[in-house]
C-alpha cells in the first residue's frame, strides 16, 4: 500500500455467503466511476471470502479478513491462520477493539498477527483508540501511542510502509457521534510520530463514518480514508461514502 486514499467496510458479524454475493454485484456496478481513484476493500466474515473472491475475482475491489491467528497451522480450535488467509483476501483488519474488549485481543497479540500477516503480504489493518474514559481525562494521545509502540514497535522501517492503521475512538463506534475532523486530524497525528515515525503508513478514519461527514474528514491533511462499519453494510451508503471523501481528500 502506498499513502493515498483507502476506504475499507467493516461487515463484523453481518453477511452470509448469498447476501455477500448481492452486495459484491451491487456494490461492483456503484463503484466503477470511482474505484482507481481509490484503493477499496470488502473486510467479511470468513465464510463469505471464497464468494468475494468469485465475485470479485476481475475487479480492483479488494477483500479483507476481520482477524486472524498468527501461528500458520497447529491444534488451535476455531482459529484460522494467516496462511490460510493468503489466498483469499488482500488485508485483514487487527485488533479491533470489539476483540480487544470482547475477546480479549491484547498488544503483544496484536503484535504477532501484524507479524504474521506481513509474512504472508497480507496488508495489516491495525485499529487503535481510546475509550470515552481515557478521552475525558486527556488521556487520548498516551492510550494510542501505548498501543502503537506495543503493537507495532517491533517493525522495520520498510514493514512499518506496509501497515494501515485506523484510528478508531471506542465511544465513537457505531454511537452516530464520530469525533471531530480537527480532533481526529491531531490524534492521527501523535500515532504517526509514534513507534519510530509511521509517516509512509496509511491512516484511516473510523467510528461513525457516514456519507455525510466523510467529506470533512478526509479533507484534514492526516486522515488518508475510513474503515467503516454500520454505513458499509448498504452498497448504496458506502459509495456514496466514498464519492464523499474522495471530494474532501481532493480538496485537502
Ligand atoms: C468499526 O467498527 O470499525 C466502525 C468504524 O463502526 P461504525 O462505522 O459503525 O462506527
Amino acid at each position: 500500500v502506498s499513502r493515498g486514499p483507502f476506504f475499507a467496510a467493516n461487515w463484523k458479524m453481518y453477511m452470509d455467503p448469498e447476501t455477500a454475493r448481492d452486495y459484491a454485484n451491487a456494490f461492483e456496478l456503484l463503484a466503477e466511476p470511482f474505484v482507481d481513484d481509490a484503493y477499496i476493500a470488502l473486510c467479511a466474515p470468513f465464510v463469505c471470502l471464497e464468494t468475494l473472491s468469485e465475485e470479485l475475482e476481475d475487479s480492483e475491489i479488494g477483500i479483507g479478513a476481520q482477524d486472524c491467528y498468527w501461528e500458520p497451522e497447529g491444534a488451535f480450535t476455531g482459529e484460522i491462520s494467516a496462511r490460510m488467509l493468503r489466498e483469499l483476501v488482500d488485508c485483514c483488519i487487527v485488533g479491533h477493539s470489539e476483540r480487544r474488549r470482547l475477546f480479549g485481543e491484547t498488544d503483544e497479540m496484536v503484535a504477532r498477527k501484524v507479524s504474521a500477516l506481513l509474512a504472508q503480504e497480507i496488508t495489516p489493518i491495525v485499529c487503535v483508540g481510546e475509550s470515552l474514559e481515557e478521552n475525558q481525562a486527556g488521556r487520548t494521545a498516551e492510550r494510542v501511542t501505548a498501543q502503537v509502540v506495543a503493537g507495532l514497535g517491533h517493525l522495520t522501517d520498510e514493514q512499518r510502509g506496509a501497515i494501515v492503521i485506523a484510528y478508531e475512538p471506542i465511544w465513537a463506534i457505531g454511537t452516530g457521534l464520530a469525533d471531530t475532523p480537527e480532533s481526529a486530524n491531531a490524534t492521527i497525528a501523535v500515532i504517526r510520530s509514534a513507534a519510530g515515525g509511521l509517516d509512509q503508513a496509511v491512516m484511516l478514519y473510523g467510528g461513525s463514518m457516514k456519507p455525510g461527514n466523510a467529506e470533512a474528514l478526509c479533507r484534514q491533511p492526516n486522515i488518508d480514508g475510513g474503515l467503516v462499519g454500520s454505513a458499509s453494510l448498504d452498497p448504496g451508503a458506502f459509495a456514496e461514502l466514498i464519492v464523499n471523501g474522495l471530494k474532501g481528500g481532493d480538496a485537502r
